[in-house]
């Protein structure tokens, strides 16, 4: 959406502004001093990380003093002939105690901290950017950064302290952003040739009843910064009559980007064709369209690691070039397009297209890139990061279902029923491992009395019998079977307390009368347990929140 100020800036224009090329600190440092392999072997972070995240960063802000102040708004901006580079974030704290200055930065993670070496270097990173812009504005000499990590799940925390002079936190930021001017630079030229190319834009067919007032109510909320709810029967022509208007909202400098959000892929299509016959008649705009992973992914799993993937080998050491190359080649990212310069420089084709969105005038994707909590695009819509954006949702009754979608939790049957048979699995392997050894212990016991018996060794009261010495003593004597009732375990039947002389020979009652009576009553227990099953195989139960 478009922010009070500078809407009153557009409405004056009388004066000449020097036009803004706006980054977050977090993309800034992510985007240029990426490098390496794409491995996601260790990330496995649950579905509610973000959540999580947002959780420990406000309990470590609310435990620290008087003297610490959080999520400290910074803006750094250089300027020059053409346009003003305005780079801004949010510090998460700001410690001052004892005339020294320390700026935290605060990361959830699941990692193990002990095993932690030091700060991430995109983590430091970010913290360093903070540093420098706080020390412009207050002109402090000296500054400490605090990198802040918190193991989610135990609430552990582990701090890493680095120390910096403003010179050195200037000449390190100063490059950072020597590396980025390039794109900025591109950037700038590109919005000029955008809007000028808008200037000239008229609406691409004669107008149909109802069509000039559609688009007209478009431009206005667009102005005012409001919601409109849209209802008009199919074959009016609403995608043209919402594209349009919103263009012309970016060209008046109402908005940078436009997201086009669908439920079917049909509808994106439909988007990316009316913007095509726009740019048929002048239009110079660049869209990409956000293709889901499974579908983009050029291998046959989308196992995404080095090992694996060779597209992720390496993927960020080229992907910059990559996607300076198409830039300025093509003005629409379409997944073939995306997929021909992914091939050409061996990188990753989701990630790619997922890069081509911070230079492209329109997005056009499914809900879920803005909706779903879980997948929604980080770069635009989280809690340090913003913009212009104008907001274009097609066939928006599918929200609701959607939605339900996103916020519910699901659960399975198959995944109880095996989670049933694996819990059975362990308890009757434990049972078994019991009974086997009471009926080692039952026979060594036998054997020993046996031994004792026809040898006449005997051990005087005091005299320990370790285990060592019982493995010496039965290996003299016969091995009994297995199916042998263990003489003394609590299996034994009643009444037989006194160990016969000779076991093998002249036990008490039958063997297999003895094998029946221990066994009947577990074959009992097993019929019990076998129950006819609740549900069918295959039946999703979900819970709407
Ligand atoms: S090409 Fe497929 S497997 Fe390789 S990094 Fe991309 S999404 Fe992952």
């Amino acid at each position: 959406m478009v922010s009070e100020e500078r809407r009153e800036s557009i409405a004056l224009e009388d004066k000449p502004v020097l036009e803004e090329i706006r980054i977050s600190v977090r993309n800034l440092v992510e985007f240029v001093l990426r490098h390496g392999d794409i491995d996601n072997r260790h990330k496995a972070s649950p579905d509610n990380a973000m959540q999580e995240g947002g959780r420990i960063h406000r309990m470590i802000q609310r435990r620290m003093g008087a003297g610490y102040q959080a999520e400290v708004s910074l803006k750094y901006t250089q300027e020059n002939e053409k346009y003003l580079l305005v780079v801004e974030g949010r510090a998460d704290g700001i410690l001052r105690e004892e005339g020294q200055v320390t700026i935290d930065e605060i990361k959830g993670t699941y990692r193990e901290l002990a095993r932690m070496k030091g700060p991430m270097p995109l983590h430091i990173a970010q913290a360093k950017c903070y540093g420098y812009m706080y020390g412009v504005q207050n002109k402090i000499p000296l500054l400490r950064i605090r990198m802040t990590y918190c193991n989610m799940p135990s609430e552990e925390i582990r701090h890493f302290y680095q120390e910096y002079t403003f010179a050195e936190l200037e000449e390190w930021f100063q490059e950072l952003i020597r590396s980025y001017v390039r794109w900025a630079d591109y950037t700038w030229e590109w919005s000029r040739l955008r809007e000028s190319s808008i200037q000239g834009l008229s609406f691409p067919f004669p107008y149909r009843e109802g069509q000039k007032e559609l688009a007209a109510n478009v431009y206005r909320t667009i102005y005012h910064g409001r919601k409109l709810f849209l209802e008009a029967p199919t074959g009016v022509g609403k995608t043209i009559s919402t594209i349009y208007p919103a263009v012309q909202a970016m060209g008046k400098g109402m908005g940078k980007k436009l997201f086009y959000l669908t439920a079917k892929t049909i509808t994106r299509t439909v988007a990316e064709d009316t913007l095509a016959l726009l740019r048929k008649k002048g239009l110079h705009f660049k869209s990409v369209i956000l293709t889901a992973k499974e579908k983009i992914c050029f291998m046959e799993e989308t196992e995404c690691n080095p090992e694996y993937c060779p597209y992720a080998r390496g993927h960020y050491d080229r992907i910059n070039e990559a996607v300076f190359d198409l830039l300025t080649a093509r003005e629409s990212f379409s997944r073939e397009v995306v997929e021909e310069y992914a091939q050409k420089h061996q990188v990753c084709p989701f990630e790619m297209c997922l890069d081509m969105s911070l230079f492209s005038d329109a997005v056009i994707g499914d809900y879920n890139y803005l909706f779903d909590p879980h997948a929604c695009l980080r770069r635009f819509f989280s809690e340090n990061t913003g913009g212009e954006y104008l907001f274009l949702i097609d066939e928006a009754h599918n929200l609701l279902e959607r939605g339900r979608e996103m916020y519910s939790a699901a659960l399975w049957k198959e995944q109880f029923m095996e989670l049933r048979r694996e819990l059975k699995r362990t308890i009757l392997s434990e049972t078994s491992k019991r009974r086997k050894k009471s009926e080692i212990r039952g026979q060594i016991d036998l054997k020993m009395t046996d031994f004792m018996t026809q040898e006449s060794v005997f051990a005087r009261e005091e005299d320990s019998v370790d285990q060592t010495s019982i493995k010496s003593i039965s290996g003299k004597i016969p091995s009994l079977p297995v199916t042998q009732s263990p003489v003394g375990s609590r299996n034994e039947p009643s009444g037989n307390s006194t160990p016969p002389p000779n076991v093998r020979g002249s036990l008490p009652v039958p063997r297999s009368k003895l094998r029946r009576t221990w066994q009947r009553p577990q074959k009992r227990r097993q019929r019990k347990r076998k129950r006819p099953q609740a549900l069918s195989g295959g039946t999703k139960r979900a819970f709407s929140l």
